[in-house]
């Protein structure tokens, strides 16, 4: 992702400490075979006011109580307990400090209580304008008001209908988590509900272990396209893109993996919008006087258009521009004559025929 969230924006954390905590008393009075209190007495001291009317919330702390009472084992409850602990530690999770246990490794008979507990959290942290909150503060906090995943969805702003809010780590193989603001993040809905969809960020599809960025603790990630070939990608003048994202870490190659990123980039947004960026390019350097009768004024050209471009940061794609018309002025300073000879029929004055106009 091309951003980070302020993690400031998860100090509203109550709902899921309180849930949590309230778990934890649960498997502490089976510990100590004590009868299950009155309702609200399960939860913490400072939260029963608040919420004993949720009898919702009511029902399904009394019911997990009820399948933690199934099980025998003190072994399989202190998997259970310690599962809901370290399903919690999202950012040992992400750098791969530490590991949990999933959903499907613990005992059966918890699964649903666990799933309808921490499922019916979340749909709360609505209702109680937690989310909202969450929201307001991300989106208040960024300079770009776009999903840092992608960087080419808009975020609308506070008020509007809700942008999705992925569970960073999935629900259903972390329900624990369900309902943490750590484990929450704004999302546009390509990238939730087209590419992550409920992939585990913590495995690949191999089962294979590995790192994930932390969208509350990261700085920014840069796109490369120097590698890339002026021409011969989906057609003849379409460059051959090789993207590649500077710093190029494991957690990197994680999010453009889980997102799809080198896909969509390509076929979306790189392969579409080329033509017209090299029409916009032509249009700059014409209205600016922009001629490039030499190699020395071609490059320079290339130059300013790239800089103008990267001060857009991720507004309409500009960052993705930026990093092309770099790529070409890369090749031009290398001696790429086709490519020189392209853009010098571009930047001509418009009585020459020129290729894209
Ligand atoms: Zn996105």
């Amino acid at each position: 992702m091309f951003f980070g969230y302020p993690l400031a924006a998860t100090e509203n954390n109550w709902l899921h400490d309180c849930v949590l905590e309230s778990v934890k008393n649960v498997h502490a009075l089976v510990e100590a075979e004590k009868r299950y209190p009155a309702w609200p007495k399960i939860l913490p001291n400072e939260y029963q006011a608040r919420l004993k009317s949720r009898t919702g919330l009511r029902d399904r702390i009394k019911a997990y109580n009820n399948a933690l009472r199934k099980l025998s084992s003190k072994g399989e409850r202190d998997y259970i307990l310690a599962a809901v602990t370290d399903q919690n530690r999202i950012a040992d999770l992400l750098s791969n400090a530490c590991d949990c246990a999933a959903l499907d490794a613990l005992p059966s008979a918890i699964h649903e209580a666990a799933i309808s507990l921490f499922d019916f959290a979340f749909v709360m942290l609505t209702d109680l304008k937690v989310r909202d909150e969450h929201y307001t503060a991300i989106y208040n906090a960024a300079i770009e008001h776009v999903c840092p995943f992608c960087g080419t969805e808009y975020f609308d702003a506070p008020g509007a209908p809700r942008e999705a809010l992925d569970h960073y780590l999935a629900k259903s193989r972390y329900p624990f988590a369900a309902a943490n603001l750590r484990n929450l993040v704004p999302m546009g809905h390509k990238c939730n509900s087209k590419y992550k969809l409920a992939a585990d960020v913590l495995y690949d599809a191999d089962g294979v272990r590995r790192v994930a960025l932390d969208p509350y603790n990261h700085t920014s990630i840069a796109v490369v396209l120097d590698d890339s070939d002026p021409f011969d990608g989906s057609t003849p003048i379409t460059p051959r893109w090789t993207i590649n994202f500077d710093p190029d870490a494991r957690a990197v190659q994680t999010w453009a993996a889980v997102f799809s990123i080198r896909e969509r980039y390509q076929r979306d947004h790189l392969d579409e919008g080329y033509l017209a960026w090299l029409k916009e390019f032509q249009n700059w350097a014409r209205s600016a006087d922009r001629l490039a009768d030499t190699d020395d004024s071609l490059v320079e050209s290339l130059r300013r258009f790239e800089q103008l471009c990267a001060v857009n940061g991720m507004r309409d794609k500009a960052f993705l521009k930026a990093a092309a018309f770099r790529m070409l002025r890369l090749r031009c300073e290398q001696g790429h004559e086709r490519l020189k000879r392209l853009l010098r029929d571009l930047l001509a004055p418009p009585t020459t025929t020129a290729p894209c106009s």
